[in-house]
Parts: structure tokens; sequence; C-alpha cells
């Protein structure tokens, strides 16, 4: 039997700050699981994600279950599995959320969580390179962030038509505001990706206090009563046990994290005692509360040649592209995914944004291995509520570990849900049909100018929309029955055991989910620390 004093399960986003942040104590013994292998090559070039969306060897690869609001589809529902975990295959922009985001998870009793609590996190994890305000922007931690220019006149001209329908220019979306378009801020740096792996692991792999062991699937908690005392993990087969003197930290993001505490007893005593799950720990809230942003992409084509990715990736123009990315200059081998996005307001009087835009300079058709690049000229702007309020849920269907769980998204369930998406569509009409727009010569393809109505652009949603991968909240933090951890994130009942992750978000945060990930990965090894001092 292997004995740590900390035990992370997963290397994503959130469990590699924890890994990193305690093993810089030399006195703490570290263990850090990862069931992927080490990051892959194609995740240091950022437009390595096209690939890595479908790479069986870095990708969990999952798929909801088929539901009414996606007209019976089943959604692809990729996650990284390697070191970094999705943060070594997402789409790279950085995006913390609102003030009031955390200031609502405060109010819903999780103390330590408001704005103020959290905004030191946030500054702590980043080195911001580009101007902004102190107040709001750290310079010396370990991820680096940068705010591209629109290089692309494509982007510039969006930027110009957003200002003629009344979404101004942000400077720093991540600063006082959010409101307003901008450029994705990116965590791409010298030309590469910026993920946890690369930030947080690569610099604390040699210290002798922290064993990373990669392709460890984590197969659940060894519990001793209440108290949990260390984790069950296999590789390649081969059977492990290892035991925390002190705790076990689950970072095994907000599809796993669930599995493991059902896999270990801990959840619903009827599903668990249907499966033969002896029932440790009886919490209704695992595996609930699953929130994701439910994103069409509405679906243009460019009549001026030259501007969009359809036109500058093929042929002389990819040449041209990877000479620039060669000499460090902005191209699309290092853009974000969405390198554009504006949060705007539904309707006049809100006190903040609650839909977001985001635009991809280019036109992608779906084949049987996913989408290729279309040979016609256009871009995408997909359009989507920030805050949704309808609630899906994830839980097992066997005792096996390596069996996928049933994904539940039930998009759409809440109304105003389908309410604000159909808005988020419109807006994203009048932006493209802006004066700004007309040198480029748009076509609508999708909706469609003939589709028009809330009940018709709602159909189309249902047929069309994909997830934009932000599933969070199934491991909920909070004081009410539906809550799995208590505000310092230890679950529920059970001593020695925490959840860090994605997962612990009691509602989804006002945009993309890596920084406030991070910021849960370091806020949590703090709060371990501090108990532990
Ligand atoms: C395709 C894609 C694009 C995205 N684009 C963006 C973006 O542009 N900007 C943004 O902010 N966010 C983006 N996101 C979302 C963001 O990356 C995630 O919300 C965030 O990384 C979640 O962090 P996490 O720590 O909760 O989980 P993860 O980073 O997913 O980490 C979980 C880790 O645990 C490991 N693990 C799971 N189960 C086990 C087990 N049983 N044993 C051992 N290890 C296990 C996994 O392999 C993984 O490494 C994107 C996500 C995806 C998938």
């Amino acid at each position: 039997m292997e004995t740590y004093d900390y035990i992370v399960v997963g290397a994503g986003s959130a469990g590699a700050a924890v890994a990193y942040r305690l093993s810089a104590d030399e006195r703490n013994k570290v263990l850090l699981l990862e069931a992927g292998p080490a990051s892959p090559r194609w995740t240091t070039i950022p437009i390595g994600y096209a690939k890595l969306l479908y790479e069986p060897k870095a990708n969990w690869l999952y798929a909801s279950e088929p539901e009414p609001s996606t007209n019976g589809r089943k959604l692809h529902v990729p996650r990284g599995k390697m070191l970094g975990g999705s943060s070594s295959l997402n789409g790279m922009a950085f995006v913390r959320g609102q003030a009031q985001d955390f200031d609502t998870w405060s109010q819903m009793g999780n103390q330590g969580w408001s704005y103020d609590d959290v905004l030191p996190f946030f500054k702590r994890m980043e080195s911001y390179e580009a101007d902004g305000d102190d107040t709001f922007r750290g310079r010396e931690g370990p991820l680096r962030v940068t705010n591209p220019e629109p290089a692309n006149p494509l982007l510039a001209t969006i930027i110009e038509a957003a200002g003629q329908v009344g979404i101004k220019h942000n400077p720093d979306y991540n600063g006082a505001t959010q409101d307003g378009i901008a450029m994705s801020q990116a965590t791409i740096a010298s030309n590469r990706r910026q993920s946890t792996a690369h930030c947080y692991l690569e610099p604390a792999r040699f210290r002798p206090n922290l064993r990373i062991v990669t392709d460890a699937l984590t197969e659940g908690a060894m519990l001793d009563g209440k108290r949990c005392v260390g984790v069950r993990y296999s590789v390649h087969g081969e059977k492990h046990e290892a035991r925390a003197g002190r705790e076990v930290v689950i970072s095994a993001g907000a599809i796993n994290s669930p599995q493991l505490l059902e896999l270990s007893g801990i959840g619903q005593p009827e599903r668990l005692q249907s499966l033969g799950i002896e029932v440790r720990q009886a919490l209704r809230g695992v595996g609930e509360n699953l929130r994701d942003h439910y994103a069409p992409r509405t679906r243009w084509g460019i009549g001026k040649r030259g501007v969009s990715y359809n036109d500058r990736g093929r042929g002389l123009g990819l040449v041209m592209q990877a000479l620039r990315y060669a000499f460090a200059q902005p191209s699309m081998l290092n853009a974000v995914a969405a390198p554009l996005r504006a949060f705007v307001r539904s309707r006049e009087g809100l006190e903040a944004p609650d839909l977001l835009l985001g635009w991809v300079p280019m036109l992608t058709e779906l084949g049987p291995k996913g989408p290729k690049i279309s040979h016609r000229s256009g871009m995408t702007c997909y359009a989507h509520p920030m805050r949704p309020e309808s609630k899906g849920h994830i839980h097992i269907t066997s005792s096996d570990p390596r069996k996928a769980p049933a994904i539940n998204f039930n998009f759409l369930s809440a109304p105003v849900d389908a309410e604000l998406t159909v808005r988020a569509v419109r807006i994203a009409r009048s932006v493209m049909n802006a004066p700004a727009m007309a040198p480029l010569q748009l076509t609508e393809i999708g909706p469609g100018r003939d589709l028009n109505t809330d009940g018709e652009i709602l159909d189309w949603v249902k047929r069309v929309a994909e997830t934009t991968y932000h599933p969070v909240g199934t491991c909920k933090m909070g004081v009410d029955p539906m809550a799995v951890v208590d505000s310092q994130l230890r679950v529920h009942g059970i001593e020695g055991l925490r959840v860090a992750d994605a997962s612990i978000m009691p509602t989804l945060t006002s945009g993309n989910t890596n920084a406030p990930s991070i910021m849960i990965g370091e806020k949590a090894a703090a709060m371990v620390l501090k108990a532990a001092a």
C-alpha cells in the first residue's frame, strides 16, 4: 500500500492547480492520478484543437442521451483525458464570468465565494500579458493569458458592425465589467497552448514530493466508516491502492466526479442499490444539477474572397498561415477557436449581460469523423443564454468504472432558456445585417431568411444546436438537501474527501468554464492547506 498526505484524482484544469499548490510545500507528499496519458504533441499547437476533438487517445468522447430538445440527436461531449484535462483540448478562450456569478454563489449560502473572495485567486493564477487594471488582473501567476489583436479584417468588421447595433467594444471583459464585444482573451502565448499541464505540471513535475501517475484510472474512494482513507486505481489493468493520511481531492471533472462518488457508494440510495453498490452516504444531489450551454451556430456565406478561414486555410493560403505561425505572427494556427465574442443583454434594464455571441471565421460541414472545413467561404456565429436554468443529470448505469455514465442534459426544459436562445439568434442576425457588413456580401445559410417566427427559430435550434462543452454543477456546493459539498468543498457526511472542479459550481458562470475551474482548484488548495495548518 502506497501512502501519501494528499491524493488528487484528475490532472485537469482544477486538479493540476490543486497538485501544484499542495506540493509547493515539500513536506506534503502528493499523489496525482490521471486516467489519460501525458498530453500529446497536438496539444501544444493551438489549432491542434480541431484534431483533439475526436482523438480517442486523449479524449473521453462521451455522447449525451437523445432528448426532445435535440430532436433525438446524441450530442458529442468531448472531455480531455490527459495531463491538463480539458484545458489541453479546449478552445483556449479565457473568460472568468461576471462578479454577479460569484456573488450569487455566496448568496446561496456558500461563504467565501463572493466575487471579492474569489478575485484574489483569479489574480493569483494568471500572468496577464496585456494592458489592464491591476485591481482585477494578475501578473505573476503560472497561467499565461494574452489579448490578441483582430489581425483578420473580418473580425475588425464585425466589431464595427456590433457598434452600429449598440454593442460597444470592451478592452477587458475580465476587468471591471463584462459588457460588450472583444477579441477573445487567450490561454495562448509564445505560439503555444497554455494548458494546466504546461503551466502548472511541467514546472512541478520534478518535485520529489509529487508523484504523477498517468494512465491511472481511479475506480473509487476507499472509505473507513464515514472517513475517506484513500483510493483504488488501475494502470493498464493492474490494480493498486493508495492511502491518504490527510485528504483525497477528486478533480475528475463534471462528468467523472459524480461517477466516482457513485462508484464509491455516495449518491442516491435506490440508484446505487439497483446496481449492487453498497450505500456509504446517501446524497441525493450527486449527478444532479447538470448545466451546460446549448448553442445554435448561425451560418453565413461570405461573397468577398480571402477573408474567411475557408479561403485562408487551403492551398497557398494555408502555406501563408503556416509561415506566419512559424514566425509567431497572428495566424489561424495560433488563434482561439472562437476568436471574437460579445456579452450582450436580451433586454434593456438588466443589471448585466445574459447572452453570449461567439464568432468563428470559418464554415464547417459535419462529416462521419466530425466537422470538416467547408469548401464554401463563410463564418459561424453561435448564440446562447449564459446562465441557463434547465437542469439535467449524469449517473452511472453500471458498477464498472470503465462504463460511460449516462448524460441527460434536459436542455430548454426551462421555458426562459428557449425564449433567450431565440432572442440570442435574433441579436446575432442584427449584427450580421448591420451596414458595416455589406462589403462582405453575406448570405444567411442558417437559420435561413425564411425562418422568422419564434417557433420556426426554436425548431431549427433543436435540429442543429450543440453544447459549447461547459458541463458543470453535478456535485454542487451548497447548504440545501441537493448539495453534495459544503463551501469548503468537503463532501457532506464524509471526512477527508473534497471535490474541486467544475462539478461544484452551483450555477453556470457567464461564459466559458476553464478560468473558473482553475480558480476553484487554486481556492481548494488554499482551503486544504489552511485546514492542515
Ligand atoms: C472541446 C472543448 C472546448 C472548450 N473550450 C473552452 C474555452 O475555449 N474556454 C474555456 O474557458 N473553457 C472551455 N472548455 C471548458 C473547460 O475546458 C472545462 O470546463 C474545464 O477544463 C473543466 O475543468 P475540470 O478541472 O473540471 O475538468 P477537466 O479539465 O476535464 O479535468 C478532469 C481530469 O480528470 C481526469 N479523470 C476523469 N476521471 C478520472 C478517473 N476515474 N481517474 C483518474 N483521472 C480521471 C480526466 O482525464 C481529466 O484529465 C472547453 C471544453 C471542451 C471539452
